[in-house]
């Protein structure tokens, strides 16, 4: 691969204490701009694996480079953590003030930017997430979506070039969900920026460039999620489902029609089997 913006190599990490290791011989690269979800049955090593990436976690063997800089680096800790944001499942731990502003210029704040360019940084990062119009709302009185939206902004204004979520829909209702899962696909989009998304909703992983399946600490399974979901009966040996779409492609399939299991999206999904009434 082409200058990674994250490299792991052979890594390995066990919690003290615990029977078996969190992340066994885990190496990885991932494309500078790309969208990669990741998906995996409790326990697998999702988040394990996401704090690897910004050194909350650092491997007891195998090494985690981040930009070329060596997680292990103490020196090069704050580069790292300025390169990759963490976004986590529960909002109301990561909300720090009392107006939605104020939150998200805290972390900008903390790293020493000029208090001019934390006003243009948060202005923006909360439209990017559809949230200027509340930037003076308490955060406590807004939804579960708007507050996560208010997080990713939180992440967005320090810059980084990589943001990783780890599973930030899991405690959303469906609105709230779309909400987020929405302003997470703009940030693709529209920024560039390389986006790690982890989650057990398959349905979250559909727009991915590149889906990673994790079994037991190990990448069990690797590929473009056009690859990876028709491979229904391994994914379902790993405890996961697919796509309500894949399942009744596959449903399908298995009734005789003869269709593809690679129609990810609704629309997709739809004009396949229109195809095959028309036809
Ligand atoms: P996932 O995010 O996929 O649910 P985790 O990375 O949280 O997986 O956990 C991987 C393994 O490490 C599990 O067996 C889990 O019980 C264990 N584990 C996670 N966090 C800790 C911890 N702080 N202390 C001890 N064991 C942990
Ligand atoms: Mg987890």
């Amino acid at each position: 691969m082409d200058n990674p913006i994250i490299q792991l190599e052979n890594v390995s990490y066990a919690y003290p204490d615990a029977e078996a290791p969190a992340l066994s011989g885990v190496s990885l690269e991932i494309a500078r701009r790309s969208f990669v979800a990741v998906l995996g049955h409790n326990g697998s090593g999702k988040s394990t694996l996401a704090k690897c990436l910004n050194a909350i976690v650092v491997p007891q063997s195998g090494r985690v480079l981040v930009n070329g800089l060596d997680t292990a680096d103490e020196d090069k800790l704050l580069d790292v953590r300025r390169t990759v944001g963490m976004v986590f499942q529960n909002p109301d731990n990561q909300i720090v003030a009392s107006v939605v502003e104020d939150d998200v210029a805290f972390a900008p704040e903390n790293l020493g930017v000029p208090p001019t360019e934390i006003r243009a940084r948060v202005d923006e990062a909360l439209r990017r997430v559809g949230m200027y119009g509340y930037r003076l709302h308490a955060p406590h009185l807004l939804s579960g979506g708007q507050k996560q939206r208010v997080a990713i902004a939180g992440v967005l204004a320090m810059q980084p070039q990589c943001i990783v979520l780890d599973e930030p829909t899991a405690m959303l209702d469906p609105v709230g969900r779309r909400e987020v899962l929405s302003a997470v696909r703009d940030l693709r989009r529209h920024s560039g920026m390389t986006v790690v998304l982890i989650t057990h909703h398959m349905e979250e992983c559909v727009y991915a460039d590149r889906l990673i399946v994790m079994e037991k600490g190990r990448v069990a399974m690797d590929g473009a999620p056009r690859e990876v979901f028709p491979r229904v009966e391994e994914l379902r040996a790993l405890g996961l489902t697919v796509p309500e779409t894949v399942n009744l492609l596959h449903q399908l399939r298995e009734a005789g029609w003869d269709l593809p299991l690679d129609a990810l999206t609704v629309e997709d999904c739809a004009s396949k089997i229109a195809e095959l009434i028309v036809s």
